[in-house]
């Protein structure tokens, strides 16, 4: 059975010399005489594995000493109540920027626990841009401001040089989509977190960036789990992590950094994503549904003049072995996720496809 080209957002491709590198070591894990999933989280070697990955991570996207990394659970859904369970604990007033599906889930969070205000939105445009963050629009009395850093569904993204002056109130962003794919100034956040299945490894882990000064001054009612005091203290070794997970991360964080880091991903990210929209852009047929100041290294959605030919495209394919094309429902069309496992050869192949059904259709 050969392996497909697989655009699913997520879970998503992880890279081959990854899995095989996990399936040689599956059964036995160096010199351990057990599987990583049959160890003890106290174990030596285990630590060994967890704190590795976390000096790795931290190497990878330069994360300042005081900044905690902690391996979590519960996905970046999680998230969406951790964040303001330990933070809206000074005027309870949070900004939110909509920018999608993911942002919405994160503002319905918040609002169980303070007051939120959604300070710019592009939802009458289907998201298609990342609205104007003026620094006015933000209030220096929040507790933090919240930003969706890529939007996946949307395929949109706010790099590093456009992150909004807040005034100096703690920046919250969520990278699950865009982790390790583009280089950010951790200094600017006081939080950034992401679920690891479309850029780290398996589903399982979600890891939180958390700068010192913002732990440990939670709502009273947050439960011991979703505190990160709690997992700060502990290393992430509190109660039993996902271990398998935060292992096999571990190991996208060492090829990662083996091919060149985030410099060498941010690369190659452009140069994929430059293939798909340079001829998205020159298309009679196939069109980008994003604003193209605004449009994402990760996601790229595009579509055609019907729901009939967006539909035999698809079918068309899949069949060739290029899968998990289809867009997400509120915006149809398509969707290419081409996070950092994406080959390069799997964009250009799928370019050539274009072409050929664009002769054809
Ligand atoms: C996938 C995704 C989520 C949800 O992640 P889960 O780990 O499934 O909870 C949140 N935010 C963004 C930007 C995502 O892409």
């Amino acid at each position: 059975m050969q392996r497909y080209f697989n655009f699913s957002a997520g879970p998503s491709m992880l890279p081959l010399e990854v899995l095989e590198e996990a399936q040689k070591e599956f059964v036995c894990y160096a010199d351990s005489g057990m599987s990583v999933m049959e160890m003890s989280h106290r174990s030596k070697v285990y630590e060994d594995i967890i704190f590795t990955a976390e000096t790795n991570l931290r190497e990878l996207m330069h994360i300042p000493d005081n900044y905690s990394v902690m391996f979590l659970q519960g996905g970046a859904s999680t998230q969406f109540a951790m964040v303001p369970l330990n933070l809206l604990v000074g005027s309870k007033k949070a900004d939110y920027v909509n920018t999608g599906q993911w942002s919405k889930r994160a503002i319905a969070e918040a609002k169980k626990y303070g007051s939120v205000n959604v300070v710019a939105s592009s939802e009458d445009t289907v998201f298609n841009h990342i609205p104007a963050l003026p620094a006015t629009i933000f209030d220096k009395d929040a507790d933090y401001v919240y930003l969706t850093l890529n939007n996946t569904i949307y395929g949109t993204h706010i790099p590093n040089d456009k992150l909004p002056d807040t005034n100096g109130v703690p920046l919250v962003g969520d990278m699950s989509s865009n982790i390790l794919a583009e280089p950010y100034d951790i200094s600017k956040f006081g939080i950034v977190f992401a679920g690891a299945q479309k850029n780290l490894g398996p589903a399982g882990v979600t890891i939180a960036i958390v700068r010192n000064d913002l732990i440990g001054k939670h709502q009273d009612i947050t439960p011991t789990m979703l505190q990160y005091s709690t997992h700060a203290a502990e290393k992430s070794l509190y109660n039993t992590p996902p271990t398998y997970s935060i292992y096999f991360a571990g190991l996208v964080f060492k090829w990662a950094k083996k091919l060149g880091g985030i410099d060498y991903m941010y690369a190659l990210n452009k140069k994929k994503a430059a293939i798909l929209y340079d001829y998205l852009d020159n298309s009679k047929l196939f069109k980008g549904t994003v604003r193209p100041e605004d449009r994402s290294l990760m996601n790229v959605p595009f579509v055609l003049p019907t729901k009939e030919l967006d539909a035999k495209f698809i079918k068309q394919a899949e069949s060739l072995g290029f899968v998990n094309l289809k867009g997400h429902r509120t915006v149809g069309g398509m969707r290419a996720s081409i996070y950092n496992a994406m080959p390069i050869e799997g964009v250009e192949k799928l370019v050539a496809l274009m072409k050929t059904f664009e002769e054809e259709n």
